[in-house]
């Protein structure tokens, strides 16, 4: 575990030795004291990055150069999947094979903006078709600029590569600043890049609390652009700063995002996708179906189906062989998680099964996977983003209602239907007001595809294509060719 901040392609501590606690959420001990920067630190680091990007001619490095050391990054992580992994586990608390997903993955996305990056050779440029003759015109594609990039503990890691690998693929320099509860991988992503012979300064790694590293980022002159992923106030206060210096922004924030399940689908493996889309990550997944609207007809059977699986999930320590739900991140999710669902039974809701710290952990942030029912449509626990193993669940009657109490909310970043209608579940995916729409699944993530959301769920698109377009700036070049003078101010002579 490293105690130092990755900045300039070199390992220094933070300038004021400030440090910070790691705590293994399954067992509640201090495993290391993370290095927590100062607003110095970021200063150096975005000069760093400043430089490497206008100096040192990062900026101006082929598209096949850069996916070179994109490929070796997604080696470097490949390599040490094992080890990366179990770092995810202690620091967040994740089952293993959750990790092990988690951390194929993030070398899969530096291997796809490698693609990309090569590609940008010849994609970057593209033909203008003019009204008038007398000019050529093309638009080019050119890198941001300096990116400051702040992601939250869910997917530490791999939060990092949604950010880091397109960035870098765009010609972009970056300062990351992953969440303090989980900075372990992030830090060992430096030292992958610098395996990898990342050039000094391209990529720079600062830890430390948002209010201070993050504020650092977010708040200076030589940031051109910050990709952010976390809650919804941090999001518009960060778009608020940047508002000042006219910032590019993308934000990836929450939601409560909502599951139709029709009575013409399967009920096993409607239950199945509904415990995968809120107990995956222990329901603190961003676009986690956390609330399920199911046809009346065959509400009960579900339900009970549901219950009695949920109660059959196997808890603990995310290291353990079998386990499928760890503990929650911190002792803070913990308490807000659990006053949640004591705020939802204030207000008549009924759990149906778990809502308690599970028997036999009385240490660890452990809590029982959670269904709840008679939720009502205006409490908290229905409308809020609850980031844990709680969903609500409710009946239906028609197409119609189930579409309305899915939009119903403020948030747009996923939605599922699952019915054996195809042209139904065609027609519901079109009507949910949300930017990711899973058909008879729920939570399955492809890098090639566009991610985001809707309304208060954010603004931009990572993944896929789309995602590289975010550390993108377009620039006009016209030339002007006509062989006859403009003669606007200066007439040509008679001839
Ligand atoms: P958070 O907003 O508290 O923190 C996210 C990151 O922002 C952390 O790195 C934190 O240190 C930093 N930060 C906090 N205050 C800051 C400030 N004033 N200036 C700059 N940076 C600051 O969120 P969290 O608790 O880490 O994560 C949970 C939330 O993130 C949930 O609401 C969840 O929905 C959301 N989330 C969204 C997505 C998505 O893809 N849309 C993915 C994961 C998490």
């Amino acid at each position: 575990m490293r105690n130092e901040l990755y900045i300039d392609g070199r390992w220094v501590k933070p300038m004021n030795g400030g440090t910070f606690h790691v705590i293994n959420p399954a067992t509640e001990e201090i495993i290391h004291a993370a290095p927590a920067a100062s607003p110095e630190d970021v200063e150096v680091a975005v000069a760093a990055a400043r430089r490497a990007f206008d100096k040192d001619g990062w900026s101006r490095t082929s598209g096949r150069q850069r996916a070179e050391y994109l490929r070796r990054i997604a080696s470097g992580i490949r390599a040490r999947l094992g080890e990366l992994s179990r770092l995810e586990v202690l620091d967040n608390g994740k089952p293993l094979p959750e990790a092990e997903w988690d951390i194929g993955d993030a070398a899969g996305c530096f291997d796809y903006y490698a693609d990309l990056a090569a590609k940008l050779d010849n994609d970057s440029e593209e033909e203008v078709l003019l009204s008038d003759g007398r000019f050529l015109s093309k638009a080019v594609k050119e890198p941001v600029g300096v990116a400051g990039a702040i992601i939250p503990w869910n997917y530490p890691l791999l939060m990092a590569a949604w950010k880091v690998a397109p960035a870098l693929a765009a010609g972009c320099t970056m300062v990351l600043k992953p969440a303090e509860l989980t900075s372990l991988t992030a830090l060992e992503l430096g030292a992958i890049a610098e395996e990898a012979g990342l050039p000094p300064g391209v990529l720079n790694i600062v830890t430390g609390s948002g209010s201070v590293v993050g504020q650092a980022i977010v708040e200076h002159k030589d940031v051109d652009k910050l990709a952010f992923t976390g809650s919804g106030p941090v999001g518009s206060a960060i778009m608020k700063t940047a508002a000042r210096d006219i910032k590019r922004v993308s934000l990836e924030l929450g939601g409560k995002s909502p599951f139709v399940v029709f009575g013409d689908a399967d009920i096993e493996e409607a239950v199945e996708w509904i415990m995968f889309g809120i107990f995956w990550n222990q329901g603190q997944v961003c676009s986690a179906t956390s609330r399920v609207l199911v046809e009346a007809s065959i509400y009960d059977r579900l339900l009970a189906r549901l219950v009695e699986a949920t109660r059959n999930i196997k808890i603990g320590d995310g290291l353990e062989e079998g386990v499928l739900l760890g503990p929650l991140v911190s002792r803070k999710q913990h308490q807000q998680v659990s006053a949640a669902i004591e705020a939802a039974k204030a207000t008549g809701a009924t759990v149906a099964c778990g809502g308690k710290r599970p028997a036999g952990f009385e240490k660890g942030y452990f809590l029982e996977p959670t269904i709840l029912v008679d939720v009502p449509l205006e409490s908290d626990a229905w409308r809020e983003e609850i980031f844990g193993p709680v969903v609500c669940i409710r009946p239906f009657e028609t197409e119609e209602e189930a579409i309305e109490l899915a939009n119903d909310t403020r948030f747009g970043l996923a939605a599922a239907v699952m019915s054996s209608d195809d042209l139904r579940a065609e027609r519901v995916a079109k009507a949910f007001r949300a930017g990711i729409v899973w058909i008879n699944c729920s939570q399955p993530t492809f890098t090639e595809a566009p991610w985001g959301g809707y309304k208060e769920s954010g603004i931009g698109r990572e993944l896929g294509r789309w995602g590289l377009e975010n550390y993108l700036e377009t620039k006009q070049i016209t030339r002007f060719v006509s062989e006859v003078p403009w003669g606007w101010y200066l007439k040509p002579a008679a001839a």
